[in-house]
């Protein structure tokens, strides 16, 4: 990259990332986009959304994030396909480091890293991510054709996610640890009536075996504590989020959850000049909406900031 200073540096390439750009390159800020290992972010992984206003017949969520990068790419915001790994901002300008040792310097930065999918952590787990254990069935779910799969979790991750297995897999089992799901009630009601999901109430994964291949999971009953061995191809983890932090580890400050502080409605973290939005910062909404709003906001704060510092 031939330029090496910029008014307006985002991170993070989803709803949030690509609506801060948008605004910043309408008010002519020329903002430049790290997009990260996975493009487009956490919409990608999904189906269908249903909940974005303005597709009244509902949107996929590749083509929801592909529409926003290229309206923001229309008002000269300019994309570029790698990861910021570390940043320095006590100084300023602030200072960015690409995952290819690029270093570059901006006057604000908007993060907007989202979070990724978390795992439960259980034995022989790591032996088998990749081969059977997988986070995002829109990913992997075609590979499990005619085949049983699990889904671990009760919210509407895991609804969505054994919906959408539903149409490949043989049987879908929703292991969930507690007696209710904690999903919506339509997505309730859908996994609840659909004839290929069972869900396994006050059910924990103990273990996982097989031999190159994953084969089955140990379950425990946390009820009566009986202790049972069920034969799934593929396990689907549908628990919920990890906010992606990593870059800016004793550079931002983060909440008990682990997400990133800023000043309560609005995007400003404690460093003047940089904002963050959308999922990292957000561990209540976390809706496509939310972030691209947050984005919006974001975007807002850190051009009135550079006026105010007449930058
Ligand atoms: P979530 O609502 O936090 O649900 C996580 C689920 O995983 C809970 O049922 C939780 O169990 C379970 N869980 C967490 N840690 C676990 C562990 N260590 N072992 C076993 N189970 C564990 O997360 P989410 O489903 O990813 O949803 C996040 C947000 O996105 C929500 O606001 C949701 O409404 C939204 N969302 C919406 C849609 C949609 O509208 N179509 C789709 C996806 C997500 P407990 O219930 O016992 O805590």
């Amino acid at each position: 990259m031939a330029q090496a200073h910029f008014k307006v540096v985002v991170i993070g390439s989803g709803p949030a990332g690509y609506t801060a750009a948008l605004y910043t390159a309408r008010a002519n800020l020329e903002p430049v986009l790290f997009e990260g290992l996975q493009t487009g972010g956490q919409l990608t992984t999904t189906t269908e959304v249903e909940n974005f206003p303005g597709f009244p017949e509902g949107i996929d969520g590749n083509e929801l994030v592909t529409l926003m990068r290229r309206q923001a790419e229309r008002f000269g915001a300019r994309m570029v396909p790698a990861s910021i790994e570390k940043v320095d901002f006590s100084t300023k300008p602030l200072t960015l480091v690409a995952d290819d040792g690029t270093e570059i310097t901006a006057d604000t930065v908007i993060v907007a890293t989202g979070a990724s999918a978390r795992y439960l952590g259980a034995p022989g787990e790591d032996d088998y991510r990749g081969k059977g254990i997988s986070g995002c069935a829109t990913c992997d779910g075609a590979f499990f054709r005619n085949l049983p799969v699990a889904v671990v979790g009760g919210g509407d991750s895991a609804c969505e996610e054994a919906l959408f297995l539903t149409r490949f897999a043989s049987k879908v089992y929703l292991i969930h640890r507690r007696g209710e799901l904690r999903a919506s009630k339509i997505m309730q009601e859908r996994v609840m009536n659909h004839p290929k999901i069972e869900v396994l109430w006050n059910t924990v994964i103990e273990g996982y075996t097989g031999k190159e291949l994953l084969d089955g999971v140990n379950l425990r009953d946390s009820v009566t504590q009986e202790r049972r061995h069920l034969a799934v191809e593929g396990v689907f983890m549908g628990i919920g989020h990890t906010p992606n932090t990593k870059p800016f580890e004793g550079q931002l400050e983060r909440d008990d959850k682990g997400y990133l502080r800023t000043v309560p409605g609005r995007t400003a973290t404690a460093v003047p000049g940089v904002f963050a939005c959308g999922d990292v910062q957000d561990s209540y909404y976390r809706q496509a909406i939310t972030a691209a709003g947050s984005g919006c906001q974001a975007a807002i704060e850190a051009e009135r900031y550079l006026t105010e510092s007449e930058l």
